[in-house]
């Protein structure tokens, strides 16, 4: 059996083959590889008829156009079957904001992991605080130990897995039991890994979201969010968007496209050096601890091994106590690592990081100065030499 495109059914193939194939309408893209990018906003139909009844494959660029819809076929078939729909959003936040509005309301609660991305904590101390939801955080060790945190009112629990500056990995199968036991909607920022090493819905969670701008974009280009939803998540996704006019810019669109076709091979190598550069690390007298859940000695080794098929470039290292001048030595003299906010493209990324001023459930005191590496596409040879040179400069007399 093959598809209107010529292909094998999405459900036949692995994840790598479906990246390639999915999303593409060889005859409508007339014999081309690639869909055109739609500008649009106007959609013209053929009758009065057809316009009082909105009827039209596309009725608004704001809706979606052919370029929206192929990124949207092409992550459908990477989350798997129980994906119910996909939300494109201008920004990885504007994807964690519209979720989290399309599932709450006045007077509900909320759990988040102690290790969420900063700014989510704070739309939901700002935002949410206002609007009459509260939000309590959790550790994200806590296990199928949530339960207690539970409260009557409790509608969602957001996590990220793991957190994207400290790595502590949260047992998402566990958590996700409570929420549904509690009637509660399960929500993975799912950035880290990606849908390709990480099933988030085939896991428990109902709402799985991405900054897009990190792996899937690839390239240090775009600003891009992406939320996927289960069946039973997907029409309260579809309603916030459609409500609060959600939508995303063509040519970033057609970018998150162009970028997914070559994720699996992007991440294999992120993973392969990521992996490398840990290990070299963990051997360097200068550092005290790698934090990395795939390194066997993590303490979160164990769940990652369970529940990830891989692992991305984005680690964190402890360095042994040293001044911060010291430690902003160091990163002056790399040249190969960029210092640099936001992660998953193609180059290599060091930046300080240090989550102790802001941390209500649980405590961090790391020992020593963090530094959060992104491992890009360069040769680890390189990436060691210019770390060793770092090095050096770190232990040079200030
Ligand atoms: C970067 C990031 C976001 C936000 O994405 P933007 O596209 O920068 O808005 C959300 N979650 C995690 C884990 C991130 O790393």
């Amino acid at each position: 059996m093959t598809t209107s495109n010529g292909h094998p059914p999405a459900s036949q193939q692995h994840a790598a083959t479906r990246l390639v194939t999915a999303g593409r309408d060889t005859q409508g893209q007339r014999g081309f590889v690639n869909p055109p990018v739609f500008h649009g906003s106007t959609v013209l139909y053929p009758t009065a008829e057809d316009l009082h009844a909105h009827r039209a494959e596309f009725t608004y660029g704001r809706h979606g156009n052919p370029t929206t819809r192929a990124l949207q076929d092409v992550l459908m078939a990477l989350e798997g079957p129980q994906c119910a729909g996909v939300g494109l959003a201008p920004s990885g936040l504007a994807a964690i904001s519209t979720t989290l509005l399309a599932v709450l309301k006045a007077g509900d609660h909320l759990l988040v992991c102690d290790n969420v991305y900063r700014p989510t904590r704070n739309f939901c101390n700002g935002m949410l605080t206002r609007f009459g939801i509260e939000t309590s955080y959790f550790d994200p060790l806590i296990g199928a130990g949530i339960e207690a945190l539970f409260k009557p009112n409790t509608r969602a629990v957001l996590l990220e897995a793991p957190g994207s500056q400290s790595f502590e990995m949260p047992d998402v199968p566990a958590i996700a039991a409570a929420a549904h036991a509690r009637g509660a909607i399960m929500i993975d920022d799912n950035t880290w890994a990606t849908p390709l090493y990480h099933r988030s819905l085939e896991q428990g969670v109902d709402i799985s979201m991405q900054a897009a701008t990190k792996y899937i974009g690839g390239h240090s280009d775009i600003m891009f969010g992406t939320i996927s939803a289960n069946a039973n998540a997907w029409p309260k996704i579809s309603e916030a968007i459609r409500l609060l006019g959600v939508c995303a810019g063509p040519d970033d669109v057609y970018l998150a496209l162009r970028g997914v076709r070559t994720l699996s091979v992007r991440l294999a190598q992120h993973h392969r050096s990521g992996l490398e550069m840990a290990r070299w690390l963990a051997g360097r007298p200068e550092v005290d601890r790698v934090l990395h859940p795939a390194l066997e000695t993590d303490p979160g080794h164990a769940i990652w091994k369970r529940d990830f098929t891989g692992a991305s470039g984005l680690f964190s290292i402890v360095l042994k106590p040293v001044p911060q001048p010291a430690v902003d030595t160091m990163l002056n003299t790399l040249r190969l690592f960029g210092m640099g906010f936001s992660w998953g493209g193609f180059e290599s990324l060091a930046v300080p990081f240090d989550c102790s001023d802001y941390r209500t459930a649980t405590k961090w005191a790391p020992g020593g100065p963090t530094l959060r590496l992104h491992i890009g596409l360069e040769s680890v040879d390189d990436l060691k030499a210019d770390l060793d040179r770092g090095f050096a400069a770190l232990k040079a007399p200030l």
